[in-house]
């Protein structure tokens, strides 16, 4: 795998993937107004507005228990909305069948719920599924073996899914998700269990998709990834919007330490580039202003309603 195949896949084959990701970047794939989510009384998601355009990464961040799955669920069809609407590629998400949706989207849940016995290339080639007996389906073994090496799955292609570790499985994971060749791709914490490496490696890939004319949702925990590559950052707090911009506008110390009940520092890169952004630990000295020591006076704008 040469590092020119990461940043520039299938450059040599049949524009398939750029005609399924609408390369007119710019054009609005997935959407929502006034999103709500309840589960039972409780609600979870409330007036959440979204844009995500086709060669974009969005970041969604924020802390524990925000709602960032429930908001990825319900994009992307798989949650009822008790509020509002969710559109994809232009139509709202209830009027599009299960199988119109899966070649418009593609899915990594936060937990990978991959059944017992296959192996790494099966459930790779499970991302190929929505394209059974379609004209695309022609390219099912080289986009698999494709997904396989951008993911650095390929040396274990024949092993059990159950017998690989944690980060390991997550790219086997995401290495299904890029095979469905979908123009809308969420990824849920992909970095989550992955080494510096490997998520220098997925931020790349969701970037590089996003150039080839999709438009990518990205959860991170890791703010520092989100500031890298992310071209727009939305923070959800209590299941609200609390910011939703050009990463230097939203990640800013007071934002980010009252979101996350967390001092925390924005420092310029001492190389260039875009900023690091890390928690205020002891030895570093007092809080900054506009920074809370403990909890800032307006932790309840950011609490559940
Ligand atoms: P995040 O991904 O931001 O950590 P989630 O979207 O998973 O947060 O969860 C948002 C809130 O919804 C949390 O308070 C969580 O406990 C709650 N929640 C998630 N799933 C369910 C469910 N199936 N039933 C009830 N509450 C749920
Ligand atoms: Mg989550």
């Amino acid at each position: 795998m040469r590092f020119a195949d990461v940043l520039h896949p299938r450059r040599g084959r049949a524009a398939s993937h750029a005609d399924a990701a609408a390369p007119d970047g710019g054009r609005v794939l997935l959407q929502a107004r006034g999103l709500g989510v309840a589960r039972g009384a409780r609600t979870i998601l409330a007036d959440v507005d979204v844009d995500v355009m086709a060669g974009e990464v969005l970041a969604l961040v924020g802390p524990n228990g925000a709602g960032k799955s429930t908001l990825l669920a319900a994009l992307s069809g798989d949650l009822p909305l008790s509020a509002g609407t969710a559109v994809i590629d232009g139509r709202p998400v209830r009027d599009w069948t299960a199988r119109e949706l899966s070649r418009r989207r593609a899915v990594l849940p936060q937990q990978h719920r991959v059944g017992f016995g296959f192996t790494v290339d099966e459930i790779v080639r499970m991302g190929r599924a929505p394209w059974a007996r379609t004209d695309r389906s022609v390219d099912d073994d080289a986009v698999v073996s494709e997904a396989l090496d951008i993911c650095d799955v390929a040396a274990f292609h024949d092993r059990s899914f159950v017998t690989l570790s944690g980060g390991e499985q997550a790219r086997v994971a995401l290495a299904r998700v890029l095979a469905q060749e979908c123009p809308t791709i969420m990824l849920d914490e992909p970095t989550a269990a992955l080494d510096l490496r490997h998520q220098e490696t997925v931020m790349r890939i969701a970037a590089q998709r996003a150039q080839a004319g999709s438009a990518v949702v990205v959860v991170l925990h890791d703010l520092g990834l989100a500031a890298a590559y992310a071209d727009r950052v939305m923070v959800l707090a209590g299941g609200r919007t609390a910011a939703d911009g050009p990463p230097d506008e939203v990640l800013t110390e007071a934002l980010l330490s009252a979101v996350y009940r967390h001092p925390v520092d924005v420092l310029p890169h001492p190389h260039g580039g875009r900023p690091l952004i890390v928690p205020r630990r002891p030895g570093h000295g007092p809080a900054r202003a506009g920074q809370p020591a403990v909890e800032p006076a307006n932790w309840a704008e950011y609490s559940r309603a």
